[in-house]
């Protein structure tokens, strides 16, 4: 790119207006969900019969039969039509990022040289997308060739792009799960049994508990043509160089900052766009860095939250677009300045309307707040490599242990309140819970402002899992992240350890202990265990670095290290107990994890190769032979005396010298190492080389391509700069 350009394509960045939105007369009572097929539009498309079967296998999760399942696809596709709607597909959630879909016209021949649009409950409910190149860990070679997809009732219908999507699961032929939504399902029927056992002991007319998800999805906008600009960001959705921006976050001047017009115009539209596919985006504002922001859902039921959220990063990346921005959903798309993330907030709910995590107003709904709190504090503890292992990937390591939530180590804040409660539970032999007082108002003082509601948790933004006041907050996942792989083991391992608590109660029972009483010992035993996952403190320390080892946590940090905790035995038992994943499924995954994080990482080493070598290393030698030049002559001019007028540029000369061959140096080195490990047959060893000589390589080559664009002609150098790209207006 010549230089004269990159200042045009930041001329023309700053100037761009905003997009005009049409923004509908209607409010958004009028249409939201209008693209979904919902109760409302199942009630108007369905014979009743069909709908009162169909509401009933969602809400007591029975399978649908067959009969009626033509039905149901004819109604759907009716209503499908009547929206504008011309394909249809399954829309499921492989190994990868993101979904997956393949569009199939409505159309059939009629017979008579024409043709009609058709629907039957056969492709409706099952269909064998060509899969095979889907990532699958080996299993779909060792097993079977083919995989089907199936489809998920308890997720609705949705109109994208005039198709209509089904939501689906994806799985082999022999069973095993080849996608994200199969073993969540598996995790939150797990969760409902076992948690469902525990609530009934306070409330027995309890019959399901629901799993809640509520995120909150971070993302960078950069304006498109700047992004077209820099292939690292194209390629590997992040920055591999950039120096950083004399200014970035340190004035803290954007995080709730007043939105700009541009930004506005799309994040209005996002909105519009998300609500008429019902998802109940409900927030949002500026994040920490320049040019971050947030937005976050109403919560949902886990499995359509999760969805929700796949959806809407998909939805981004279009709308985006068409503002003439592009959306990073990278964790790390800019060093030095904060990372972005996918906080999960978390928690239980009965069908009888209890929020298990929330203190209530008796002691009795305090007794149940604490033993669920206590199990999930148990599960945690127990899982705490598991769980970091969950949230891990090539592209969220960038983040971990990188002083921002996630540290490399989990622990779960709780807040004051509810530590001093567990110790005065501990201290106490009856279950006597009045020292929790929910939430208590507070008044402020000032007649024009109202009562407010405190939470009763103080904020702790290092920690990897907090206690909100009603739910916890998983804060590690990474903003690209399918949610559903932190979903998964946090539901798994809290049903495990909720079907656990049960057992022992009720030997406990079976042996003569009051139902309270034998509960209460349970709790005590499980806050004593579960100590070291406690951790109120600064999660950014060094000391707690050394404190996490001392308790025994996991404080693995290498990546593909980190992914072995899927495999540890208790892990396979936690998950075959639940029935969740197989050992096999496990395994396969794994290789999957391997092979992803090598291959993003090999992606990353070669763009950077090729833009060190064929864009910064001959922009930095040109400017070098211009100064050499330009010494040279004054050398002409001056004579001897010259010497000191060019010492400065001798200097920078030198520097330049130093970096290049530093650079090529580094290149060598990487691409030798990425030789050497891709002769590696086992995805482990090969991904763990690449994370221990791949790596390191690329650090050294950004440190000198970095240096260079401190001393290299403004005007010449190729890509847009930090300044350029994170402060768009
Ligand atoms: P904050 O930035 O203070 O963490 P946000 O409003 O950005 O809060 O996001 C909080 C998210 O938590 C929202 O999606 C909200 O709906 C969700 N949430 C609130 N209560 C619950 C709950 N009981 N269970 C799950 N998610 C919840
Ligand atoms: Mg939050």
């Amino acid at each position: 790119m010549s230089t004269s350009l990159r200042f045009k394509m930041v001329e023309e960045a700053f100037d761009r207006k905003a997009v005009a939105v049409d923004t509908p007369d209607a409010r958004p009572e009028a249409y939201y969900g209008e693209l979904v097929f919902n109760r409302k539009k199942m009630f108007e498309y369905l014979p009743l019969d069909v709908y009162n079967a169909l509401i009933d296998a969602i809400k007591n999760k029975k399978p649908l039969g067959r009969d009626l399942a033509d039905s149901i696809a004819d109604g759907m596709r009716r209503w499908a039509i009547d929206n504008g709607a011309r394909h249809y597909s399954h829309w499921f959630h492989p190994l990868t990022d993101g979904t997956a879909e393949k569009h199939d016209s409505f159309i059939d021949h009629n017979g008579k040289g024409g043709v009609v649009e058709e629907f039957s409950g056969k492709l409706l409910v099952q269909q064998e997308p060509d899969a095979s190149s889907f990532p699958n860990g080996g299993i779909r070679n060792t097993f079977e060739a083919r995989g089907y997809s199936a489809w998920d009732i308890s997720s609705p219908a949705f109109i994208l792009d005039k198709t209509l999507c089904i939501p689906t699961i994806f799985i082999s032929y022999t069973g095993e799960s080849l996608d994200y939504k199969t073993p969540l399902l598996r995790a939150l029927n797990s969760v409902d049994k076992a948690a469902t056992a525990v609530a009934r002991y306070f409330d027995p007319e309890v019959n399901h508990v629901v799993s809640y998800l509520g995120w909150e999805q971070e993302y960078f906008l950069v304006d498109e043509s700047l992004y077209s600009a820099r292939p690292d960001l194209m390629l590997t959705g992040r920055t591999l160089m950039g120096h950083e921006s004399a200014k970035n976050q340190q004035l803290e001047d954007h995080y709730f900052g007043s939105i700009p017009s541009r930004v506005e115009a799309f994040m209005l539209d996002l909105e519009l766009r998300c609500h008429r596919l019902g998802i109940p985006l409900k927030t949002r504002h500026n994040e920490v860095a320049p040019n971050q922001f947030e937005c976050a859902p109403i919560y949902e039921e886990t499995n359509l939250a999760n969805d929700h959220n796949l959806l809407l990063m998909s939805v981004m990346s279009e709308v985006a677009r068409k503002h003439n921005f592009r959306v990073l959903l990278h964790e790390k798309p800019f060093a030095g300045v904060n990372g972005s993330g996918k906080h999960n907030n978390w928690s239980l709910g009965t069908d009888r309307g209890a929020q298990l995590f929330a203190p209530g107003k008796t002691p009795r709904d305090n007794f149940q707040f604490i033993t669920f709190v206590v199990n999930v504090m148990a599960a945690v503890h127990k899982h705490n490599a598991l769980l970091k292992a969950s949230i891990m990937s090539a592209t969220n390591a960038h983040r971990l242990g990188a002083n921002e939530a996630p540290p490399a180590i989990i622990s779960i804040f709780t807040g004051s309140q509810l530590s001093q409660a567990l110790e005065a539970i501990l201290a106490s032999d009856s279950a006597d819970f009045s020292v929790l007082k929910g939430k208590a108002g507070y008044s402020t003082g000032l007649s024009q402002i109202p009562e407010i509601l405190i939470d009763n948790t103080d904020r702790n933004r290092t920690s990897p899992f907090a206690f909100t006041g009603n739910r916890f907050e998983f804060r590690a996942v990474g903003s690209s992240a399918n949610c559903a792989s932190a979903m998964i083991a946090l539901n798994a391992a809290v049903a495990d350890q909720l079907a656990d608590f049960h057992a022992k109660v009720e030997k406990r029972r079976a042996e003569g202990t009051a139902l309270d009483d034998a509960i209460l010992a349970e709790v005590k035993i499980l806050i004593e265990q579960s100590r070291a996952i406690h951790f109120d403190g600064n999660g950014y320390s060094d000391e707690w670095k050394e404190e996490a080892a001392r308790r025994g946590l996991d404080c693995e940090t290498s990546a593909p290290k980190i992914f072995d905790a899927y495999l540890l035995p208790e892990s396979v038992a936690m998950f075959g107990r639940t029935g969740v994943f197989t050992e096999v499924e496990l395994e396969a995954r794994n290789e999957v994890k391997w092979e992803m994080f090598t291959k993003k990482i090999q992606i990353e080493a070669r763009v950077l190769g090729d833009l060190a070598l064929n864009h910064i290393i001959p922009v930095a030698t040109r400017y070098q032979s211009m100064l050499i030049e330009n010494a040279c002559k004054l050398k002409e001019l001056f004579g001897d005396s010259a010497a000191s007028l060019s010492e400065g540029n001798l200097e920078v000369i030198e520097k330049i010298a130093r970096h290049i061959a530093k650079i090529r140096t580094a290149v060598h080195a990487m691409v030798d190492a990425r030789k050497k490990a891709n002769t590696i047959m086992d995805e482990r060893h090969k991904a763990i080389a690449y994370h221990d000589t791949v790596l390191p390589q690329m650090e050294t080559i950004r440190y000198s391509i970095d240096k260079l664009e401190l001393l290299v002609d403004n005007e010449m150098w190729p890509l847009p700069k930090y300044r350029e790209l994170l402060f768009i207006r």
